[in-house]
């Protein structure tokens, strides 16, 4: 019997962690298992299930989490893709509870597929949003393509410059990401030191990026945080578009259009008005 037979309150919270895993595959941003992603469930179990039994046994988080303990979270599984999750999320991921003590988390629901390799720093991320008081579920790290371009140009290697460049890109962007995009050095992947930048970063910035890596965000929920992700993102493309079209484009080279010529024979044969008619 599935959780959401027991819980259907949960199924509104999966089926969006589904779709934005379809818009990250549909994007280019999730290749094989790229890509991981949690929610803060706990608001949606009801008293009576908090003590369902376990499908696993204790397993090790690797660091102290107290804000979080006895809380319950979605994650992506390990090695799983976005693509499938976005189909079957309770196949491709599952449902976690963190045991009393905040050092280990064992699985609830539905099968005992093993959360994402990063899952130390996901829940790292929750238990440093709870214990600032934040109404923030969700966590989402994801390859979206045109933002880790512009981290392999050490001109864009800070904060206030990428900041600065993409928001100048269309008000939207201002508007929509009005906390920016924190940058964090190259580290490898897994590591503490990834972790605790992020973790330091994440106090003053939604969305992260990890130079020649991708992003990290933290939402609302999980469409918000792929929202501020996606706007950022949006103003890479325009940058490089308009980027584009300044180097490739020489005088020579611009389409040709009509002449002068051409288009004034097209207003005299249609008679076309030059002024507003009245
Ligand atoms: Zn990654």
């Amino acid at each position: 019997m599935s959780i959401l037979e027991k819980i259907p309150q949960l199924s509104p919270v999966l089926d969006q962690c589904a779709e934005v895993a379809g818009y990250l595959w549909q994007k280019g941003w999730a290749e094989r298992n790229g890509g991981n992603m949690t929610y803060n469930l706990t608001d949606l179990i009801p008293e009576e299930f908090r003590n369902l039994p376990a499908i696993s046994e204790p397993i090790p988080i690797g660091c102290r989490l107290p804000a979080i303990e006895g809380f319950w979270f979605y994650a992506k599984g390990t090695g799983r893709r976005m693509r499938d999750l976005a189909r079957k999320p309770l196949e491709n991921g599952s449902i976690i509870r963190i045991l009393p003590g905040g050092e280990q988390y064992e699985i609830v629901a539905d099968e005992p597929v093993m959360p994402t390799s990063e899952i130390s720093s996901h829940l790292s991320l929750q238990n440093h949003l709870v214990a600032s008081g934040s109404s923030y579920r969700a966590t989402l790290h994801t390859h979206p393509i045109e933002l880790v371009a512009l981290s392999h140009i050490r001109h864009f290697c800070s904060s206030e410059e990428l900041t600065r460049t993409l928001w100048s890109m269309i008000p939207e962007t201002l508007a929509f990401a009005p906390l920016g995009l924190g940058f964090i050095p190259f580290e490898c992947p897994g590591t503490v030191a990834l972790a605790e930048a992020t973790l330091r970063e994440i106090g003053t910035y939604d969305v992260v990026l990890w130079e020649k890596h991708g992003t990290v965000a933290v939402g609302t929920d999980m469409m918000d945080a792929f929202d501020q992700t996606d706007v950022l993102n949006k103003s890479a493309c325009i940058y490089r578009e308009a980027a584009l079209i300044k180097a490739s484009l020489n005088f020579a080279a611009r389409p040709e259009g009509m002449s002068d010529e051409q288009m004034k024979g097209i207003q005299e044969l249609f008679k076309l008005p030059t002024e507003r008619i009245k």
